[in-house]
């Protein structure tokens, strides 16, 4: 299937190399960091050949959020969002864009975020779990409310907010203990990106800014098939909760999940039965994954052609209307 527009596929900058955890293998490490870095003759060939025909990039996990000092994040995310800013001009039909955020400085990230969807033309901001502060054993998850007035902003922006996985801060590792093979997109990234997710429904967040959207990817960090249990449970605890809907209220009406790293047709059908078609959207997760096996999978997965057209490209469109008319 040719036209698909992809959301979670990443790209590094130089200043940034040194941080990226070494999440597999070595030599396979080794391929990854080089193809974060290209934006151009690989990548678009690798689009060109996976039918993808556009690509909504991000600086890849931790980025910014892995900043301890929250100054430094400020100015390496605007320079950060610069470069992004050159590199989708330089193929403005190929490539669109989604902000880092220096949540370090809640303050800072409602103007940064401002500036890349007003000025930059970006599509919205991807945020890499939770944001470290002062020290890497320290994290701020964004249903905190020192966050209130950047979860304002956006929904006033009307741009979705990608959360995007990270491993577990050190204090949370103690159950993985002699099991680092359990690390980073086996198991850690979807325990702490679903919690996270969690986090903020059963804050109220959504309560307060009922228009917000949040994307997740890995068709949903497993949360689409665990909703049902995670709601039924929660309405028993009283007068703990602090959320006013059914929880499942706000997977439906709140998240979009995509395909990103989970290329199983029984787990794509699972999302779309629990979230509608019209919640799920196509990514590849270039270059940790790749693009062709994602295509591959997805063009010939047995769906039919008009959840796939929906999947692939029309729901993009919809959410994200700033998308160029003619791509690819
Ligand atoms: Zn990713």
């Amino acid at each position: 299937m040719s036209g698909k527009i992809a959301l979670e596929e990443h790209f590094n900058l130089p200043e940034f190399s040194d941080e990226v955890p070494q999440y597999v293998n070595a030599e396979t490490m080794r391929d990854i960091n080089r193809r974060l870095l290209d934006l151009t003759t690989e990548r678009l060939a690798e689009m060109d050949a996976a039918g993808i025909d556009y690509s909504l990039l991000s600086l890849t996990s931790p980025g910014v959020q892995g900043e301890t000092d929250p100054r430094l994040a400020v100015t390496r995310a605007r320079k950060a969002n610069d470069d992004l800013a050159d590199l989708v001009a330089a193929n403005p039909t190929r490539f669109g864009g989604f902000a880092a955020l220096p949540l370090q400085d809640p303050t800072a990230a409602v103007t940064e975020l401002e500036r890349c969807v007003t000025q930059l033309g970006f599509h919205g901001a991807l945020v890499n779990g939770y944001t470290n502060i002062g020290d890497a054993e320290t994290g701020w998850y964004y249903d905190h409310e020192r966050y209130l007035p950047f979860w304002e902003r956006v929904e006033a922006l009307g741009v979705p907010v990608y959360l995007h996985p990270r491993d577990p801060l050190p204090g949370n590792q103690g159950i993985y203990e002699g099991h680092p093979e359990l690390f980073g997109a086996v198991w850690t990234f979807t325990v702490e990106t679903a919690t996270h997710a969690l986090r903020l429904m059963t804050s109220g967040l959504f309560d307060r800014f009922p228009n917000l959207t949040v994307i997740l990817g890995h068709l949903g960090e497993t949360l689409p098939s665990n909703m049902w249990r995670i709601a039924h449970r929660a309405s028993y605890m009283g007068d703990l909760i602090k959320f006013k809907k059914p929880l499942t209220h706000y997977l439906l009406s709140n998240f979009y999940v995509t395909t990103s790293g989970n290329f199983h047709t029984q787990t794509l059908n699972a999302a779309v039965a629990e979230m509608g078609v019209d919640r799920v959207l196509y990514s590849s997760d270039y270059p940790y994954e790749s693009m062709r096996e994602a295509s591959d999978w997805f063009d010939n997965s047995a769906i039919n052609d008009n959840d796939r057209a929906k999947i692939g490209h029309l729901n993009a469109r919809r959410l994200f209307p700033n998308i160029p008319e003619k791509i690819g």
